[in-house]
Order: C-alpha cells, then sequence, then structure tokens
C-alpha cells in the first residue's frame, strides 16, 4: 500500500476526493498543484500510517517510511534548487498535521526544520538577511523544543520556558518588543534555547536535519492524541482511529523583507456570507503572526479598508483603515490572489478560506479549504451559490450542516433595550449573536456563573472547552482570523475579538476600560455583529429569519418526503413550532402541565389519595385546567394532528419531600402531617425510572386516564362548536404488553363514546401507543392489531436497551466517549446498530399487521441530523422534535431523501 503522496510543480499524485487517506490539507495540497495553482513542493503520509504508527511504534514506522520519504525530499529539492541539510544553499521546510476534517489548533506544526549551525549560514548567504536567519533558527527551536521535545509551560501560571529566556534578554537589553533583537541577541538566544533544552530534557538539541525531520513527524503523530486533540474529536463526535496525516512541504518566506508578507483571505464574507473577496495580511511577516493576532493585520481590498473606516470610532479600525490595503500596494499580486480565488471558488464550488505567502515578490499559496462561517453565512451562501448556477439545488441542500442552523433560530438584543446601552467599548464583529454573562478570565473558570463571558487578552487552543461552555467570547487582541474568532465562528459563538481598548489584569482579575474597572462577576453583553461591548444585562428577542432562510426551508420542503412535528406542552410552544414550519406536534407531555405551582397541589392531593373517591376529588379540580390547556394547543394548531400522551410522570418529581409543604398538604387535604410522611415513604421508589409511571400508573388508577380522556375530547368538541378541528391522537406510553394497551385503549373510547353521548356530538381521534419498551417491539404486531400508530420513545427505548439509567448515565458517559467505548451519547445520537435495529424490526412487525400503520419517533432523537436519516431510511412518517429543532429536523429530511 502507498505510504506517501507527492505534490508541486503543476502536478500531484493526489487529489481532493482522498480526504480521509491524504487528510484535508494533503487532498487539498493535491488537488490545487494539480490544478496549475501554485502551492510549495512537498508530500504527505497518509492517515493509515498515522494508525500503523499507533500500533508499531516509532522505530517500525520510520524502517517503513525511510524509502518513500528521502525519493520525496529528492523531488522538493529539484523542484525548489536547493538542498535539504546543505549549508550553502539549504531547503527548509515546515512539518504539519492535517486530519480528514479541518481541527483548528489542535495539533501541531514544526516550521523552519533543516537549520543547524551550518546551514543557518547557508540561509544567511542565500537571503543576503542576517537578521532574518537568524530569527528563522530561533523560531526552530522554540517551536521543534516545544511540539516535539515537550519544552511547555506545565500549568497556565507556569511560563513558556523559550518565553522566559527571551523575556530575560529583553530586561537585560531594556527593550520591549521581538523585533527590537539585534542579530547578537538572536544568536545568544539561539545558544541559550539549545542550553535550555541540555537541561531539561538531559539531550543535545539535534543538530542532524534527518533526525529534525523523524522527530516531528512522529510528533505530529503523536499530537492525534493530545489532550487538545481528543478534547476536540469528542466534542465534535470524530472517531479516535480516523488518525492523522503528515504534511512535509518547502518553506516559503514571507519575512523576507518589505517586498514579502503573508495573509489569510476568503472569497466570500464569513460572517455575512455576502459574495466580496476579503481578508487580511502582514508585510513581512510569518504565516502564525497573523492568525495570533500579535500584531494588526491590514486588509486585502480597498473595500476592506473603508468599511473599516466607516466602523470607525475604535482605534483599531483607524489603524487597520490607515494602513494600505494589498490591492494599492502591490497589485499584481493582488490582481493574481484575485484570480486564484475565483478559480479556487469555481473549482470547489464552495466559499474558500486560502492562507498565502509573499515571499519576494512571488505568490505562494500554502492552502485551501472550505471556508468555516456563522449559520447566516452558511445559509445566504448556499442559496447565492445556487442563484448563480454554481451548484444545483440538491447540492445547496447538501451544504447546510443542519445542526449549525440552530444559530440563526436564537434571541438578539432588544433593540429598544440597546438604545438605552451603555456601549464601554467597541471592538471586532468576530461572530455575530447576542451574549449576555459574567465576566471570567481563565477558560477553566467558564462554569464559575451560569452564564459567562470568557475575557482575555487573546484566546489559544488551550481555552477551548472555556470557550464552548461560555455564553460569549471577548478578547482585546487579534483580528477577524485570530484563533478566538476563527473557533467561535465554527462554534456559532457570539465572539468580539481585537477591542484594544480594554487593559485586561489577569492576576487582579480586572478589566479597565477609561479608567473604570470591571471585576469578575460583573455582568457585560457583547453584540457580535457590531462589535460593541455593553455594560449590563442587556434584554434579548427572538430573531427575525432572513429571506434565504425562508428559501431554503422552501427548498427543503421540495425534496423531503417525511413530515417533521415538534414536541410542544403549551399553546405558546405549539406557535412557536408552527413558526418553524412543523406540521403537527407529535408529544404533549401531558405531566408537564402540571409543574404550575396551583396545579402541582391538585396533582400531589390525586398522587397521595389513599382512596378512589378521594382521587376522584382531585382529578375532578384538574379536569377544568386540562380541557382548557388542550383547547389552548389545538386552536394554535388550526386542524393539524396533536399527539397527547397520557400522564408519565416519574411520580417522585411530584411528591412534596420538605417539611413545609408537607404540613401544608396535610391541611389542604385534612390528614395528619403522619399520613403524608406515610404516603411519600411508601412512594418511595429504588428506581424511579423503571418505577410507576406510563401506563402503568393509568392501568392502576383508571380514573386518571378517563379524566384525561374527557379533557381532551371535551375540548375538541368545544373547538368544533367554534368552527375549529380539532384532531387530537391519544397516546398510551410505556407499554410492553398488548394487555396494557388494550385496557387503556378500551378506557378511552368508553370514555370518548360517552363523552359524544352527553354531548350529541361527535369527532375523529386515533388511540395509538409509544414504542419505548424492548418488549413491546418484540409484540409488535399483535399491538399494531389495535393501535392506530406508533411513535417510537427513543429516549427510553435507549435507558432500556443499554441498560443505562437516563438519570445516572451521565457519570460514566464521558469517560465512556473519552475512552472510545462509545462513539457518541446513545441519548443524543441515535445508536443505529442496536437501538436502530429495534426500530427497524418494531416499524417491520408493526406494519406487517396493519400495512399503512402510521409510524414516528418523539426521543430526543428526532431533531438531531443523523438519527433524522436513519428514522427516513427505517420508512418513518414523521420525526417529531423540540421546536427550535424543527428546521434542522426539516432540513436533515431533506438531505436523506436526496
Ligand atoms: C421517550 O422515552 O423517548 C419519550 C419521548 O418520552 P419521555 O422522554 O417523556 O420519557
Ligand atoms: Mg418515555
Amino acid at each position: 500500500k502507498r505510504k506517501v503522496y507527492q505534490f508541486g510543480n503543476k502536478s500531484a499524485d493526489g487529489n481532493s476526493k482522498m480526504k480521509n487517506l491524504l487528510g484535508g490539507k494533503g487532498a487539498n495540497l493535491a488537488e490545487m498543484s494539480a490544478i496549475g495553482i501554485p502551492v510549495p513542493p512537498g508530500f504527505t503520509i497518509t492517515t493509515e500510517v498515522c494508525t500503523e504508527y499507533n500500533k508499531l511504534g516509532k522505530e517500525a514506522i520510520i524502517e517503513l517510511l525511510t524509502e518513500d520519504v528521502e525519493k520525496s525530499i529528492n523531488n522538493i529539492e529539484s523542484i525548489m534548487g536547493s538542498q535539504f541539510g546543505d549549508s550553502e544553499n539549504p531547503l527548509l521546510i515546515s512539518v504539519r498535521s492535517g486530519a480528514r476534517v479541518s481541527m483548528p489548533g489542535m495539533m501541531d506544526t514544526v516550521l523552519n526544520l533543516g537549520l543547524n549551525d551550518e546551514v543557518v549560514h547557508g540561509l544567511v548567504a542565500k537571503t543576503n538577511n542576517e537578521r532574518f536567519a537568524w530569527d528563522s533558527y530561533r523560531r526552530f527551536i522554540q517551536m521543534y523544543g516545544g511540539v516535539v521535545l515537550g519544552m511547555k509551560p506545565k500549568s497556565k501560571d507556569d511560563i513558556d520556558p523559550f518565553e522566559e529566556i527571551m523575556e530575560h534578554l529583553k530586561e537585560k537589553r531594556g527593550i520591549e518588543l521581538d523585533t527590537e533583537f539585534t542579530v547578537q541577541d538572536l544568536q545568544d538566544l539561539v545558544y541559550d534555547f539549545k542550553d535550555a533544552v541540555k537541561k531539561r530534557t538531559g539531550h543535545d538539541f539535534p543538530a542532524d536535519p534527518w533526525e529534525q525531520l523523524w522527530g516531528a513527524i512522529t510528533a505530529v503523530f503523536d499530537s492525534w492524541n493530545g489532550n487538545r486533540a481528543i478534547y476536540y474529536r469528542t466534542m465534535n463526535g470524530y472517531p479516535a482511529d480516523w488518525g492523522t496525516a503528515v504534511n512535509v512541504q518547502a518553506m516559503v518566506y514571507g519575512n523576507m523583507g518589505d517586498g514579502s508578507g503573508t495573509g489569510v483571505c476568503f472569497t466570500r464574507d464569513a460572517a455575512t456570507g455576502e459574495n466580496v473577496f476579503n481578508g487580511e495580511y502582514l508585510i513581512n511577516a510569518q504565516g502564525e503572526d497573523v492568525v495570533a493576532g500579535v500584531r494588526t493585520p491590514q486588509q486585502i481590498t480597498k473595500l476592506g479598508s473603508q468599511r473599516w473606516a466607516d466602523l470607525a470610532q475604535i482605534e483599531e479600525a483607524e489603524r487597520v483603515a490607515n494602513y494600505p490595503s494589498l490591492e494599492e500596494l502591490m497589485p499584481s499580486i493582488y490582481e493574481e490572489l484575485k484570480i486564484y480565488q475565483d478559480t479556487l471558488e469555481k473549482h470547489y464550488r464552495d466559499m474558500q478560506d486560502m492562507e498565502f505567502t509573499i515571499q519576494e515578490g512571488k505568490l505562494w499559496i500554502l492552502q485551501t479549504r472550505n471556508g468555516k462561517r456563522t449559520g447566516a453565512a452558511m445559509v445566504k451562501i448556499a442559496i447565492d451559490l445556487l442563484k448563480e448556477r454554481l451548484i444545483t439545488e440538491e447540492e445547496a441542500l447538501l451544504q447546510i450542516e443542519p445542526n449549525k442552523l440552530d444559530e440563526l433560530l436564537h434571541p438578539v438584543f432588544d433593540p429598544r433595550a440597546l438604545k438605552m446601552a451603555n456601549v464601554i467599548a467597541q471592538g471586532l464583529p468576530a461572530s455575530p449573536g447576542a451574549a449576555t454573562g459574567q465576566i471570567v478570565f481563565f477558560a477553566d473558570e467558564a462554569k464559575m456563573y451560569k452564564n459567562t463571558i470568557l475575557t482575555r487578552i487573546e484566546t489559544s487552543p488551550e481555552d477551548l472547552e472555556g470557550m464552548n461552555l461560555a455564553k460569549g467570547i471577548l478578547t482585546a487582541r487579534g483580528g477577524m482570523t485570530s484563533h478566538a474568532a476563527v473557533v467561535a465562528r465554527g462554534m456559532g459563538k457570539c465572539c468580539i475579538s481585537g477591542a484594544g481598548a480594554l487593559k485586561i489584569d489577569y492576576k487582579k482579575r480586572t478589566l479597565t476600560v477609561d479608567g473604570k474597572e470591571y471585576h469578575q462577576g460583573d455582568w457585560v453583553s457583547l453584540n457580535g455583529s457590531t462589535g460593541n461591548i455593553i455594560e449590563g444585562k442587556v434584554a434579548t428577542v427572538e430573531p427575525i429569519l432572513s429571506g434565504e432562510f425562508a428559501e431554503l426551508m422552501t427548498l427543503a420542503d421540495k425534496y423531503a418526503d417525511m413530515e417533521v412535528r415538534a414536541n410542544a406542552d403549551t399553546p405558546k410552544e405549539a406557535r412557536a413550532a408552527l413558526n418553524f414550519g412543523a406540521k403537527g406536534i407529535g408529544l404533549t407531555r401531558t405531566e408537564h402541565m402540571f409543574f404550575e405551582i396551583d396545579r402541582i397541589r391538585a396533582m400531589r392531593e390525586m398522587i397521595l389519595a389513599d382512596t378512589v373517591k378521594g382521587r376522584k376529588h382531585a382529578l375532578e379540580e384538574l379536569l377544568p385546567m386540562q380541557r382548557s390547556d388542550f383547547e389552548g394547543i389545538f386552536e394554535a394548531l388550526q386542524g393539524l394532528p396533536v399527539t397527547i400522551r397520557l400522564l408519565d410522570p416519574p411520580l417522585h418529581e411530584f411528591v412534596p419531600h420538605q417539611l413545609a409543604t408537607q404540613k401544608e398538604l396535610a391541611e389542604d387535604m385534612h390528614i395528619s402531617l403522619a399520613a403524608v410522611k406515610n404516603k411519600v415513604a411508601e412512594l418511595e421508589e429504588f428506581n424511579p425510572m423503571l418505577g410507576h409511571r406510563g401506563c402503568r400508573l393509568g392501568n392502576t388508577y383508571p380514573e386518571i386516564t378517563e379524566m384525561q380522556t374527557r379533557a381532551i375530547i371535551e375540548a375538541a368538541l368545544n373547538l368544533k362548536e367554534k368552527g375549529i378541528v380539532a384532531k387530537p391522537e391519544i397516546m398510551v406510553p410505556l407499554v410492553g404488553t398488548v394487555n396494557e394497551f388494550v385496557e387503556q385503549e378500551n378506557i378511552i373510547r368508553k370514555t370518548a363514546e360517552k363523552v359524544f353521548e352527553e354531548r350529541s356530538e361527535h369527532i375523529d381521534y386515533l388511540v395509538g401507543t409509544m414504542i419505548e419498551v424492548p418488549r413491546a417491539v418484540l409484540l409488535a404486531d399483535a399491538i399494531a392489531e389495535y393501535a392506530d400508530f406508533f411513535s417510537f420513545g427513543t429516549n427510553d427505548l435507549t435507558q432500556m436497551t443499554y441498560g443505562y439509567s437516563r438519570d445516572d448515565a451521565s457519570k460514566f458517559m464521558s469517560i465512556y466517549l473519552e475512552k472510545g467505548i462509545l462513539k457518541a451519547d446513545p441519548f443524543e445520537v441515535l445508536d443505529q446498530d442496536g437501538v436502530g435495529q429495534l426500530v427497524k424490526m418494531g416499524t417491520e412487525r408493526g406494519r406487517s399487521t396493519k400495512p399503512d400503520l402510521k409510524v414516528g419517533i418523539c426521543g430526543e432523537h428526532g431533531g438531531e441530523p443523523s438519527s433524522v436519516e436513519f428514522c427516513h431510511s427505517t420508512g418513518m412518517n414523521y420525526v417529531s422534535c423540540s421546536p427550535f429543532r424543527v428546521p434542522i429536523a426539516r432540513l436533515a429530511s431533506a438531505q436523506a431523501a436526496i
């Protein structure tokens, strides 16, 4: 099997379809080279080798690769006209990771590899730039030391060992910036760095370029199993066995004087989706200088600079606006770059995020990928590409990541509240959205309050977990392509970056703006769309959905052949669901209607009642409440079906555990406190999730089923009088035996008949069951003799199939995910291998009795894209999910049908 793939000089062994094998970066480099884009030559070691490496270890892998790698280095040498390890005309290389999906900043990179005490003189001679050569050598030792030799800070209070040496020298020399170092300083740093390596690791820094190369290649493989990468993988559900590829490539330099530079550009606006070429660059700099946000980058286009000028008032914007754009500074390079961005977008038929370097007047494209974007940009770009006829309707739908639609559906600041807001500073609008929270300064403290704003000078990949937990991210430094900005946009998290007016003191945990001090725990609000930082809390309102969003949803419905309903318990939720395009209610959990204070009392009375008479008395109180709830929901739905589930409470959620409440209840019920306590003790269950719940309740207390049926039917008849059609579908929960269902069905039908007689009026209704106990799956053919429909309750079905308690699984779930024992949390993502078999079997057995049996799902999985796709494959009629997930499910349903 081929282990190494070469690219460069407008040809390549691989192509963009080989992402699994070459990683995203490697596959794209190959493709770009093949279509004539000037990429620095190099080669890719496959992801399969990474998996082998994990099995065989370092020595064996080096032996396996040696011949191929040597040949490939020769090829680079001949294209670049220089030699690896040569002291007169040296070739320097980069070594980077590249998994099949982009994992920004999660894994390691080594640049300037191949330098040593002799080679550095070659670089001096070749570039005629002593300072640059020694600075490259200094950077190389620092990066290699950190990545390969483990010379990193050990904790957040620890300082980077190399930075420490540099700070020392700066102090001694009385200077502040890296750029003030003289050649002599840089030479001293190199020797001090090497000393530090020897002291800390016990070994000399490797001078042999080949030893350096193997060290870097194996370190990249190791970084796949580093903490950061593992966390990122778990968060995104990427399996451990994907592995990473290693890309080895000729270095090109953006820091060889004023004719050189480096930058990042996007073919469209990653925040809004607008079709404008944009990006940032720095003259005389290396790639990481742009991303790290240490210097303020300049705009690529004239238009970009103008927009900054418009943003104005803020120092940062003015500075950006005053620097010349690339378009003005290097017009011919800009024109060339513009042609490539156009070629690449047309070739990949999606918005591209490109990195480039200009080395002494020659433009190199370092990488391109489908750009990360906000949810809003994702929708606009897909619809625009469709209108530009670059992609088909099907491709537009498939280009949407359903889960990202979530970002568009969440609240924004109330414009009226914003008018009164006290804007304390402005930064860059790095990722849109509205966030209100309490200030914290460290990523590992993002959990300290319920809503936090992670406030940092700048962020790094170590902060990822905290960024994910925080409501919003605020940084004092960094541009639109800084780590914070890129990661936040990917997460769909509100972020403001580069707010230069903020003075952050980590030690004192304070944030100072214009002389006013804010402390940890103080409330601030971020407007990620304008970059405004606001003092205190700001009210939010529901978002207004864009025209493109509506177009996308219409397109989704055109292709989808499976309906989407919503789980909704109140008229308000039902209306929200309809707004998002639900075609009915797939689950109303009636027990949720009793959580209100005046109702819970009646509910408790019913639960604690000793006699049928006592229970009936409490139920009589509950009847009118339920009836009016149902009327509200039926009215909201205007003739669309509403599945109402009979009471299914884990009873312990309702019994009073506090003494005061028990006393009150005793008085209300005219019984002794001791009697209440006795009853509470009696109801105590060892395993409430498997206890007296579901239809077990209706079968032991049939009067509950009677009351609920009466409330449903009366509500429907009341609406009929007003000329509104109501379509109730009464659903029996937690059925495991045929008789459990038949008993309940009889009560329901008898009660309904009775109400019809009383009112001399009639409506149509269905009686069906949830399938959530494995035994119900096995007997689905028998149950279907009686049931009008099935709805899979995959929350309980997952619980009972795995034997994981829904209430307790979180204790071991994270460990299972980390270790790879489970690939995803089965309560979030339907387990297609196991639970999925039951869903398939239940549907088939049910339909073997009733071929047109209506089947749906109402567990949490009904709004999770991969699960929706699975449901489609089993031939379900509908999925039902929470209102905010309805658009996601509609899109997933369309994607499943394509
Ligand atoms: C289920 O079990 O999947 C379900 C929808 O019911 P609940 O979550 O209310 O138990
Ligand atoms: Mg259930």
